[in-house]
């Protein structure tokens, strides 16, 4: 489990990788719907 960060509205959330590769993942913003980078947003590996 990874913590994220939306470069948007800076909110943190949980994001569970199905690969070990995060290259060129994206992910949309529970809270604001942007789509962000996965790789560079990640705040703390976890799990
Ligand atoms: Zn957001």
């Amino acid at each position: 489990m990874l913590l994220l960060r939306c470069p948007q509205c800076k909110h943190t959330m949980n994001y569970q990788a199905a690969t070990p590769t995060l290259a060129g993942k994206r992910k949309s913003c529970v809270y604001c719907g942007k789509s962000f980078d996965v790789g560079s947003n990640v705040v703390r590996k976890s799990g």
